[in-house]
């Protein structure tokens, strides 16, 4: 029982280990196929943002090489040395005009400082007093005579607030060498009307710009979910962008105007650096890719499929395991039982009598924990009662030893078959061998067709007699039914061999075998033994007066007074007729006299009123004693002594007792025997 709950614990933490390992597995290859397709997302993004800003290159470039070739040139150089701010501002505004992407324009003369600007926007650039934000970047433009592109968080505004900006900045050259200032164009990222904004859209790509971690442009239409600008970038784009200068590439969910219509996008993020190399700001594309879409959503499902399949792979091969070790257990039981039952009834065929016999199916039962308690009830042929007569549980079997109930009480002894009562049963309850047991059942033990006999075997736990174990405990009393059989029929031809069937003392043959040991004791052990021949007198005459039963009833009693006034080890037998010999072990001449007068005493005070009340006859007997090995160190030399002895007592008027050699002078004997150990 134990063992089987270790067994479905270990069986649960295998298939739950298995199925953790399915949804793992499962989860990675989701994750594998996933991360797969987002660096195709995100290479295919890179391409539209590396496209983006080559075009927006190109146009730097035509913007430059327009400025720098139109037939303008000259008059800007001249515009720059005479420093007519108002006509500057008129020719850039005209610029200006033509150029979609461009938001301010400056001119600043040769030592960096604005000489004019135009635009639409606010003079993002002008510090004071005609210097640039970016003063230094715009002196060095011009000193090394090389065009410089950048971008710049700028703040603006009286509250500071940043906006990103993106700078050319062109040197203005006299002669090819000198310069003599410059013209900058800014464009300002901040809002949808921005150059990569512009492109992004041209591309058909969303894009937002940040300065650090709030967004200050992007290209995707209002109502976006938590895109729009000025609203924060999520913790893990920081993350990764901001902080570790990542690609990072994540999938958004994006609600259209409400929330129930949501779309899922694919947002690929990076750093924007000032030339510097130092982050400033996010850049990043969204972008809704169908197709990865749906290959997701397949991979997905095809995820939870083999999901699915694997644990019912694994339920299949754990079920199986079960069933399998399920008849590998039932064979094993079955093989075990079969072997022990072989041990059982070799052992209980070795038995040399009764008790031994239960005692080895105690043994047996024993072993099996819930079994509390084992009675045994016998039943002789024609007895109608049944009789405590062994127990498993000793402590326990005084309070029903001896305790008997008639046949009839009995439903085990009066059907032949067996009473189960598994603790629910009470209408039928044994009253009798029952203790405080919970559950218990009575098997007849049936010898040779006959019921002989009840089994009670007690359980502490309800329902604990199974099927199962039922067959199993009448597989073993149909083992010890042929062998209690085989010992009482053995017992019975004991007996009849030594038992004399009408007085039942021994009969001559065992007192024979029993006088041939006892001698060979006695002169092992340098002890005296004595026996007693006796005869009751005028039997012949009883039998004329009282017939012949009144004889055979007179040779019981006289026998089973015989039996009742010697001691246990003494033996008494009937040798022929009316004659019986006591056999006296370790008793010398006087110790058997006593015993021989006793019985002398005892058989005259034999009231035989069954034979007749009124008048009830009275009956003698003589006894002649003689002892080993003083009067013969033989069985026969002993017997033929005995018998000299108890002729002598009734030659000399019975009714008396007589040791051979014994001139009826008892006395004179005594000294005759004084050499011999007394051992009484
Ligand atoms: P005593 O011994 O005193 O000399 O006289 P007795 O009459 O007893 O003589 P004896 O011992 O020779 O006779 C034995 C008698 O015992 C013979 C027989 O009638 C009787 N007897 C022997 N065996 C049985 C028996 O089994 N049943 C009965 N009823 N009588 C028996
Ligand atoms: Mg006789
Ligand atoms: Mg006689």
């Amino acid at each position: 029982m134990e063992d089987n709950k270790a067994y479905i614990k270990k069986t649960l933490l295998l298939w739950g280990t298995l199925l953790v390992i399915s949804i793992l597995l499962g989860y990675s290859i989701y994750n594998a196929f996933s991360s797969r397709i987002y660096a195709n997302v995100f290479e295919s993004m890179n391409n539209n943002l590396r496209f983006a800003e080559s075009s927006y290159g190109v146009f730097m470039n035509q913007m430059k090489m327009g400025m720098l070739q139109a037939s303008v040139e000259t008059s800007i150089k001249e515009l720059i040395t005479e420093k007519d701010g108002a006509a500057l501002e008129d020719l850039l505004k005209k610029w200006g005009e033509h150029r979609d992407y461009v938001d301010e324009w400056y001119v600043v003369g040769e030592d960096g400082n604005i000489i004019s600007s135009a635009g639409k926007g606010k003079g993002l650039l002008i510090k004071t007093s005609g210097k640039t934000r970016i003063q230094g970047i715009v002196e060095e433009a011009l000193s090394s005579g090389t065009v410089i592109t950048g971008t710049e968080l700028i703040p603006i505004g009286s509250r500071g607030e940043l906006t990103l900006a993106q700078y050319v900045i062109v040197p203005v050259m006299e002669n090819e060498k000198d310069v003599i200032g410059g013209i900058i164009t800014l464009m300002n990222l901040d809002g949808d009307d921005n150059i990569i904004g512009k492109i992004m859209n041209d591309t058909g790509m969303h894009s937002i710009i940040s300065a650090k971690d709030r967004i200050i442009a992007s290209s995707l239409e209002s109502g976006l979910y938590r895109l729009n600008k000025g609203s924060s970038l999520s913790e893990d784009i920081r993350k990764e962008v901001l902080e570790k200068d990542t690609s990072f590439v994540k999938r958004l969910e994006i609600f259209r105007g409400n929330r129930e219509d949501k779309d899922s996008y694919f947002g690929a993020f990076r750093a924007i650096k000032d030339i510097e190399g130092s982050i400033i700001g996010v850049q990043g594309i969204i972008h809704n890719d169908p197709l990865a879409e749906t290959t997701l959503g397949q991979i997905r499902d095809f995820t939870v499929i083999a999901v699915i399949l694997l644990a019912a792979v694994f339920s299949i091969i754990v079920w199986s395991y079960i069933k399998t070790r399920k008849v590998l257990l039932k064979e094993k039981q079955f093989s075990n039982r079969l072997s022990s039952i072989k041990r059982f009834s070799d052992l209980v065929r070795q038995a040399s009598n009764e008790d031994e016999v239960y005692e080895i199916l105690f043994d047996v039962l024993k072993k099996k924990s819930g079994i509390t308690q084992v009675v045994v009830a016998k039943k002789e042929y024609n007895d109608k009662q049944l009789t405590v007569f062994k127990a498993m549980d000793t402590e326990k079997i005084q309070s029903i030893k001896n305790r008997m109930t008639i046949e009839e009480n009995c439903w085990a002894v009066k059907s032949g078959k067996e009473f189960i009562n598994n603790g629910s049963n009470n209408d039928f309850d044994c009253k009798d061998f029952y203790s405080e047991s919970v559950s218990y059942i009575c098997l007849p033990i049936i010898l040779g067709g006959i019921v002989s006999g009840v089994i009670q075997i007690q359980s502490d736990r309800k329902n604990y007699f199974s099927n199962d174990l039922i067959e199993e405990i009448k597989v073993y009393i149909d083992n010890i039914a042929p062998v209690i059989s085989n010992i009482r029929l053995l017992e019975s031809l004991n007996n009849m061999a030594s038992i004399d069937t009408l007085t039942k003392a021994y009969n001559r043959r065992y007192l024979e075998k029993y006088l041939e040991e006892q001698i060979k004791i006695s002169k092992e052990n340098n002890l005296h033994l004595s026996i007693i021949m006796i005869d009751i007198d005028f039997f012949k005459r009883f039998n004329d007066t009282y017939g012949h039963d009144a004889g055979d009833y007179v040779l019981m009693y006289f026998a089973d007074t015989l039996k009742f006034n010697v001691r246990e080890t003494d033996v008494v037998s009937r040798y022929g007729g009316e004659e019986f010999i006591v056999v006296l072990p370790r008793t010398n001449h006087r110790g058997a006299y006593r015993v021989a007068e006793k019985l002398r005493k005892k058989v005259e005070e034999m009231s035989l009123t069954a034979i007749s009340n009124e008048n009830p006859p009275k009956i003698t007997c003589s006894l002649g004693i003689s002892v080993y090995p003083l009067h013969g160190n033989n069985i026969d030399k002993l017997i033929q002594s005995a018998d000299k002895a108890l002729y002598k007592a009734k030659n000399s008027g019975r009714n008396r007792t007589c040791i051979f050699g014994d001139d009826n002078e008892r006395e004179g004997t005594q000294e005759r025997h004084d050499d011999i150990k007394n051992t009484i």
